[in-house]
């Protein structure tokens, strides 16, 4: 018999009842024993979803109060000496100043650092090691989950991220070494966390193994096979090794020859893989098949996915295959019967963690000879819908992406022959200022558009109020001296959800929410058709802006990239396709903004680093078509318009030639909080247009003094040409209060001005 599986469950509940919880907690208005509470009854609750589903492999240990490799940090003791934990079981208290700093009393500790989690939009703190340091088991937290979940009638498969994965997510800290060094000294701990989750009577364990799908050296291949060997030799204890994210390729014999009884592998993001996993599984291993998709939110072509399943059933038996999602479902929302309001006939598209759970239960049922015709009907004709229906499909769109073509993505002049246009119509100092585009989203902002949403306020009323706001910050920026004004992005309270909002081929939910980190989560909008733009979405604001002053007022556009990273995306096309419809959209608003006059237009790309792929061998691809949309949004423009776009929490070295392939005339980038530093990928690689190098720390409150924006300047300086540099903050000053962004902009253009005066004489 096959069986099922589920390999991790969102852990916020449908209501976000942790995070409501963990942040009364932190502002002291929850007591540890309210925050146990919630915690065990969200777990409860969850495990009774999945059992009620039909699954037969429930996982424990997959919730976490902040992070699970936070949890694997303090399960080993791996906490940093900073915290002054003295061993024995972490605190409360050390976990969450791990996660978030501590400030009390005389103690101020930073937080660890914090990443993104493989290509998700969820972040794990990283772990930091000294070098030769040694582990021991500080934390219970999985056998006692283990043992709450027997109690309450569960017998669950606790999940641990596994030991190699675990040590290359981390930092040496200090001292030099390798993370895999450090592997001898971790495996006992692990044995021993096993060893007690056998006596308290756990028949299995899932261990995730994600790094198994990156690119790996020798030395790493080598660490996972002899960790297992260690680990795999507890008698009585199934191990699962668990891979998602991708194709295991090149290391598709280590991961298969691992000394445990079976590995779990991800059939959605690499179907590919298959046929070269059934034919080198050894005869002793069973396969956990992932074939309901753990990222996204569509329904699985069950009738497809079965097909699938059913050849690794034939090729292995069915006692040797388990069927599960393809990776946890933390990056799904919970539930969707809980979305009323959801347009009806894309939401028969879609499925959430728990109708992706029946999905799995479906499949192995079938397997298993008991296939519910009726609802794999049910299902083959929602599948068909999508795949025809005309809320999607807009063959209009899909010509003018298939028309793209050299013309549309190249500007009409080389970039020195447009900077010195460019130069005439804008007539703008040496060291020209400017900010990034938000203003401060103060409170009364946040309320009005609340309400204005909600059907409380007339459009008029909301709108004069945004015209109110957008006067004051010209009247201010002109008070100042800013050079390239903005309007302050007043209009939307996120960059991506404004945009998506206001073109075709995008839904919103009222409660898919996904973790972001620790208690964030985010709620992305959905594409699921052709993108296209009905009207103008910006064109009224930045407009009215220009209005105001005689300066040249600058555009502010979300870019196609972007969008496309911080949405769930369709399933039935290559994200390529999806992200250049996106283009298309930007575009028009692009060539209307300059029809109004605009002269510069910012299209931000921060998310532009996040979208590379997992893997080095599939960067070129993807770079290529991410330039590509970037310069189908912006290359429709004449010379004297000016192109900036935006890039910060990046690392540019090794994508400086598709940077400079954007062929934006201005770029400016986060650099104030490492002084600098990341100017060198700039220098290193000549950058040809102009950069505006981020002065001033918008993610703290403190201002930033003219001399010591001047020193950061007359550094840029150094290396850079004068007419090259602009003066501008690091990113958006919307989670800002004006207390500090007033002076500290003033500063700022102060400091450009005194560089000025200096240049000058
Ligand atoms: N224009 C956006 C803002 O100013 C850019 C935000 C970002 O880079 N994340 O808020
Ligand atoms: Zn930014």
């Amino acid at each position: 018999m096959t069986v099922s599986a589920n390999l991790g469950f969102p852990r916020m509940g449908l209501k976000r009842e942790l995070k409501r919880v963990l942040e009364a907690f932190w502002r002291g208005k929850a007591t540890e024993e309210n925050l146990q509470e919630i915690a065990k009854e969200l777990r409860l609750r969850h495990w009774t979803m999945q059992k009620e589903a039909g699954i037969d492999i429930i996982p424990s240990n997959d919730f976490s109060f902040y992070d699970h490799i936070l949890d694997m940090s303090t399960m080993v003791g791996a906490v940093p000496a900073r915290y002054g934990h003295s061993g024995g079981d972490v605190s409360f208290e050390t976990y969450f100043a791990m996660a978030r700093g501590l400030q009390k009393d005389d103690k101020d500790i930073v937080a660890m650092e914090m990443t993104k989690w493989f290509d998700t939009n969820y972040h794990y703190i990283v772990p930091e090691f000294d070098a030769g340091q040694s582990f021991s088991l500080s934390s219970t937290k999985v056998i006692d989950e283990y043992i709450e979940s027997k109690e309450a009638g569960f017998d669950t498969r606790p999940v641990l991220v596994g030991p190699v994965t675990y040590l290359l997510l981390g930092k040496m800290r200090s001292g030099g070494g390798e993370v895999l060094d450090l592997l001898p000294n971790l495996l006992p701990v692990y044995e021993e966390v096993l060893e007690k989750l056998k006596n308290v009577g756990a028949s299995s364990v899932q261990i995730d193994e994600p790094c198994l799908v990156l690119d790996q050296s020798s030395k790493a291949l080598a660490s996972f096979t002899s960790a297992y060997k260690t680990l795999g030799d507890i008698d009585g204890l199934n191990i699962t090794v668990a891979t998602y994210f991708g194709a295991l390729r090149d290391n598709l014999d280590v991961a298969l020859n691992l000394n445990v009884q079976a590995i779990h592998v991800d059939l959605v993001r690499a179907a590919e893989q298959l046929d070269d996993v059934l034919a080198a599984l050894p005869d002793d291993k069973a396969l956990s098949v992932g074939i309901v998709d753990g990222r996204n939110i569509w329904k699985t072509d069950i009738t497809k996915a079965l097909a699938t399943a059913q050849r690794a059933v034939d090729a292995l038996g069915s006692d040797r295959v388990i069927v599960a999602p393809s990776c946890s479902l933390l990056h799904t929302p919970v539930d969707l019967d809980d979305e009323t309001e959801l347009d009806s006939e894309v939401k028969n598209w879609m499925a959430f963690a728990k109708q992706k759970l029946n999905e799995v239960v479906l499949l192995k049922e079938a397997l298993n000879g008991n296939k519910d015709e009726a609802v794999y009907a049910e299902n083959e004709k929602a599948i068909e819908s999508r795949k025809t229906s005309l809320r999607i499909h807009n063959q209009s769109v899909k010509d003018r992406v298939a028309d793209i073509d050299e013309v549309t993505i190249t500007r009409k002049s080389s970039f020195e022959q447009r900077i010195q246009a460019q130069h005439e119509t804008l007539n703008l100092p040496l060291l020209p200022t400017t900010t990034i585009g938000s203003f401060p989203q103060i409170p009364e902002l946040r309320k009005i558009r609340a309400k204005f949403k909600k059907g409380g306020l007339p459009r008029e009323e909301y709108n004069s109020y945004l015209e109110k706001m957008i006067d004051e910050a010209m009247v201010f920026q002109e008070e100042i001296g800013i050079d390239v004004p903005v309007h302050g992005e007043y209009e939307r309270n996120d960059m991506v959800e404004y945009f998506g909002e206001k073109l075709d081929g995008f839904v919103f939910s009222k409660n898919g929410w996904v973790q972001s980190y620790g208690s964030r989560c985010v709620k992305p909008p959905i594409i699921f058709g052709d993108v296209f733009r009905p009207k103008a979405m910006t064109v009224r604001w930045s407009a009215y802006a220009q209005s105001k002053t005689d300066k040249p007022v600058k555009g502010m556009l979300t870019g196609p990239v972007t969008i496309l990273q911080w949405s769930f995306i369709r399933d039935d096309q290559p994200r390529e396709i999806t992200c250049k419809q996106i283009a298309l959209a930007i575009r028009d608003e692009v060539l209307d903004l300059e029809k109004a006059n605009i002269r510069v237009i910012q299209i931000d790309e921060p998310a532009v680093r996040e979208g590379l792929p997992l893997r080095r061998d599939d960067w070129a691809d993807y770079l290529k078509w991410a330039v590509e949309s970037f310069r189908v949004s912006s290359a429709g423009v004449q010379d004297g318009t000016q192109i900036h776009t935006h890039m910060c929490y990046c690392e540019f070295n090794d994508i400086m030639e598709s940077i400079a392939a954007l062929d934006a005339d201005v770029i400016s980038i986060e650099t104030s909080r490492s002084a600098m530093e990341v100017l060198d990928a700039f220098i290193d690689f000549k950058y040809p247009n102009e950069i505006g190098p981020g002065v001033y720390d918008i993610h703290s409150p403190r201002i930033p003094s003219v001399e010591e924006m001047e020193k950061l300047l007359n550094k840029a300086l150094e290396v850079l040409d004068p007419g090259q540099i602009w003066v501008n903050p690091d990113c958006g000053l919307k989670t800002r209060g004006w207390e500090e962004t007033k002076p500290a902009l003033a500063n700022m253009v102060q400091a450009a001005k005194n560089i000025r005066g200096r240049l000058a004489s």
